[in-house]
């Protein structure tokens, strides 16, 4: 079964291999450079030593008048002395020929090859070799006898406490790593389990939220860093996901009422009818009003699923051409027994036509609401007015009305579901409180939008702004 890895994990697994990486790369590379450092110089002080020795050789030479003296303070070999670095372990003066003319009493060079690659060359040759138990650095060192023939000094200077300093180098490279990787390894674990505490605490609270307790929130301690950031991002997340859903309960208990009041008319009105035998007349007044419950109901079901559509992005507009002084002359045709029974004044007030590109049924069913809402809400003989225009690319439709008007606290919620300023008298009026919800609903999915001016005693004004048709 694959596992997968959380997030400080992998931190940690990384910190730990490029950094563990780096340590342990750090301790072969220190030592392979300080080793080389230690050679070069090792070298360089061979070097003098044996052209020091060649100068000695000669000047013995000069000294004692004989052409071939010999060299004394060569150390022996195994000889324990601690100055066995600062002199030669070994010595021998060669000539072209091979001939041993001085040394420490070895009959040939240690490195032959080594010696004749000097004559050769003219150059110093360094080489290594095993010589009695020891291991030893060499040089072919070319130096010129009084009369010039050429000679080699070949040298060597024990290896012994280089070794041990490299060797003692090695151990407290491996005992600094280990303690640094321990080091690395303990930070690493404080560091990620340090950065990581808030988010587990954030993860452990959100965790325990559903939608029983959503007005839980997340706590943002002080500072910013991206542990905060996320809980304010989730809070606010939280506080959306609260309001939603409080919405949707109030939505679906004020549809079960909405509902509730048609049937349990009905219900009475069928009920009291079979009670007992009536005459005809009687059939007909309780099914003609049980046909008005029934036709409420239909109505409300009609506009739900107008919302339902709309929520879900699905309620689709027809892109036809139309023009709005048409529709709504049309549209007030519609009302005109309405009107008459109030003894009310419409005028429209639309001096050319408006074109925009949209559903006409749609539109028809917004300003429908709003010329409803306006002969409704109008006294007896008072003038409801519809102005039309076009103005900066916008058409805008405005009904006016002068009835009671609508309170300020009342105004920002009239277009939200089921708001109702006096509920009771718009139930009785046939009003559901959807109409201006799904009035801005086709509003907006026109590209518009839908106001309201309003003052008390006065009368309101409503106003869709919809964009002007761009096409010929
Ligand atoms: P309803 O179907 O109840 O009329 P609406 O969504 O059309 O629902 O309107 C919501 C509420 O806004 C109404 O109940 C009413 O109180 C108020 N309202 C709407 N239009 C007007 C108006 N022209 N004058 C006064 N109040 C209005």
């Amino acid at each position: 079964m694959s596992r997968t890895l959380s997030l400080r994990t992998r931190l940690l697994g990384l910190q730990l291999v490029v950094f563990g990486g780096l340590v342990l790369l750090a301790g072969p590379v220190t030592s392979t450079l300080l080793s080389r450092s230690l050679q070069r110089d090792r070298d360089r002080h061979l070097g003098g030593m044996a052209a020091g020795l060649a100068r000695e050789y000669l000047a013995a030479g000069r000294s004692t008048g004989f052409e071939q003296p010999c060299l004394v303070g060569a150390v022996p070999p195994g000889s324990p002395d601690p100055q066995a670095t600062h002199r030669p372990r070994h010595f021998l003066v060669v000539d072209p020929s091979g001939r041993v003319l001085c040394g420490d009493g070895e009959s040939e060079p240690l490195r032959p090859d080594a010696v004749a690659e000097t004559l050769a060359t003219g150059n110093p040759a360094f080489s290594d070799v095993r010589w009695s138990a020891e291991r030893l650095r060499l040089v072919a060192w070319p130096f010129d006898s009084r009369e010039g023939r050429p000679l080699v000094m070949e040298v060597g200077a024990s290896q012994s406490v280089i070794q041990s300093a490299l060797r003692r180098g090695v151990v407290v490279m491996a005992v600094v790593d280990l303690a640094a990787l321990g080091f690395l390894f303990a930070g690493s674990l404080l560091l990620t389990r340090r950065a990581f505490e808030p988010i587990e605490r954030i993860v452990s609270r959100v965790e325990g939220i559903d939608e029983a307790n959503l007005a839980a929130r997340l706590p943002v301690e002080p500072g910013i860093d991206e542990a905060n950031r996320l809980a304010g991002v989730l809070n606010r997340l939280l506080e959306r996901l609260e309001r939603a859903f409080e919405a949707q309960r109030r939505f679906s208990s004020d549809v079960a009422h909405e509902i509730r009041s048609p049937l349990t008319a009905l219900r009475g009105q069928i009920e009291v009818a079979l009670r007992r035998p009536r005459p005809q007349e009687e059939y007909r007044r309780v099914l003609e009003e049980c046909l008005e419950e029934v036709l409420r109901l239909s109505r409300l079901a009609e506009d739900l699923m107008s919302l339902a559509r709309a929520d879900a992005g699905v309620l689709e507009a027809r892109r036809e051409r139309l023009d709005l002084r048409d529709l709504m002359r049309h549209l007030l045709g519609r009302f005109r027994v309405r009107v008459e029974e109030k003894d009310l004044r419409v005028s429209l007030d639309a001096p050319a036509e408006v074109r925009v590109t949209g559903d006409p049924d749609l539109l028809s069913r917004l300003l429908e609401n709003l010329v409803d809402n306006a002969i409704i809400h109008s006294p007896r003989m008072e003038e409801v007015r519809v102005a039309i225009r076009s103005e900066d690319r916008w058409a805008r439709v405005t009904v006016s009305d002068r009835g009671p008007g609508i309170p300020p606290e009342h105004l920002g919620r009239i277009f939200d579901r089921f708001y109702r300023v006096d509920p009771a008298r718009s139930r009785e009026q046939g009003g559901s409180g959807l109409g201006l919800a799904i009035a801005k609903e086709i509003a907006q999915l026109h590209g518009g939008r839908l106001e309201v001016e309003s003052t008390v005693g006065e009368g309101s004004s409503f106003r869709v702004s919809l964009p002007v048709a761009t096409w010929s």
